[in-house]
């Protein structure tokens, strides 16, 4: 293979950022592994059995690229509940990621800009860069919070679509009413699109998540069964949104994704009936605990949902700290992996509290030892 067979576009993808973690982690023996961005309980059992029902039952053929009707029509008659939209359509997609990929694709001609809030969820950058976009990102640091003027200064003619993501991957910031309606109205009055990706949705505390469909009707929501019923390999999500693009996006996921895996799909009319809150419950537990071993040594903004926590780094880099984190065998994961700056550090909390008590003592230890 020479190196003319590889694409441009791969030489703008750069996965350097997270390999290096890994790298570090290589000689890890026995680590305490805040790293995770997934939940640590087990897929609940009924939705096993469900699977595995499905499979028995035959149903390993390719489905509709759409998806099979009783999960479309679960899902779709929530989001008619919820929004009212007449001209909200709902679609089946591989995972999440399925949706975003669909809809940068669908929506993006080169050059297009695309406005995301760093720190962001790294697939962002890249699909956005895959799909000809050009990332226009804006910082929410020091506090998170969605900087209404500055989105509005970003915006210009080239700016095709806004990527909001609360609970947000990696700060935990759950973007409140006030942010999320500015928001919303600002893609409104400039003809952008906005898209929403709701995936941590049940992780935050009752009643505060808001989704920007709410105020702009023509609002793309992306979401999936990944986090809240702990699905990640299963690949499977939805997505909502205005009629004539999501028919786009379906004739796009027939050449590529084809369907959803179809018994996931069947498994999936289980996960929509089976009520996680109790997990959710007990992140918030973890969350609220993690929030008092850290607080006198770190400077923690957001953290209100997911199950992310975003702190300062109290000396040096984020990278220079989570270094000496794995000297102590505590695998955290740098901030400049999600971000432009490298300032801060991301823990999971989807772990055991045993687990997250050690790293928390590990944590102050580093702090106050100082660099
Ligand atoms: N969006 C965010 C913000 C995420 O954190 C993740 C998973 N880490 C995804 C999307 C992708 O999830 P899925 O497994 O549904 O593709």
């Amino acid at each position: 293979m020479s190196d003319r067979w590889i694409a441009d576009r791969m030489q703008k993808i750069d996965a350097s950022g997270i390999r290096k973690v890994f790298d570090l982690a290589a000689n890890m023996v026995n680590p305490v592994n805040l790293s995770i961005g997934q939940p640590h309980f087990d897929t609940p059992e009924p939705i096993k059995e469900a699977l595995q029902q499905a499979v028995r039952d035959g149903k390993n053929a390719y489905s509709q690229t759409q998806g099979i009707k009783p999960l479309l029509q679960q899902i779709q008659s929530a989001v008619d509940a919820e929004y009212h939209h007449a001209d909200r359509q709902t679609f089946i997609t591989s995972g999440t990621s399925g949706g975003l990929m669909l809809t940068l694709m669908t929506l993006l001609n080169p050059g297009d800009e695309v406005i995301v809030f760093d720190p962001y969820f790294v697939m962002y950058k890249h699909l956005t860069t895959l799909a000809g976009g050009i990332v226009r990102s804006i910082s929410t640091y020091p506090d998170f919070r969605i900087p209404l003027d500055r989105v509005r200064a970003a915006i210009n003619d080239k700016t095709k679509l806004i990527l909001l993501n609360s609970p947000c991957n990696p700060t935990g910031h759950v973007a409140s009413e006030e942010e999320v309606r500015g928001l919303a109205e600002l893609a409104k009055e400039h003809d952008v699109a906005l898209l929403s990706d709701e995936i941590y949705r049940v992780f935050c505390d009752p009643g505060t998540f808001v989704s920007p469909a709410k105020f702009n009707d023509q609002t793309i929501v992306i979401d999936g069964f990944s986090k809240s019923h702990s699905m990640t390999g299963w690949r499977i999500g939805w997505c909502h949104g205005p009629e004539h693009l999501l028919q786009q996006m379906i004739k796009l996921q027939q050449f590529t994704f084809v369907c959803a895996p179809h018994p996931v799909q069947w498994a999936a009319c289980t996960a929509w009936n089976y009520d996680v809150q109790d997990r959710a419950a007990d992140y918030r537990r973890k969350r609220d605990l993690l929030r008092k071993e850290l607080e006198q040594d770190f400077e923690i903004e957001g953290a209100a949902g997911a199950f992310y926590m975003f702190p300062r780094a109290p000396w040096g880099t984020g990278t220079e700290f989570v270094k000496r984190a794995i000297d102590h065998e505590l695998l955290i994961i740098p901030g400049n992996v999600f971000s432009e700056q490298d300032t801060h550090f991301r823990i999971s909390y989807a772990a055991p509290d045993e687990t997250l008590l050690k790293g928390a003592e590990i944590l102050r230890r580093i702090a106050r030892a100082g660099a």
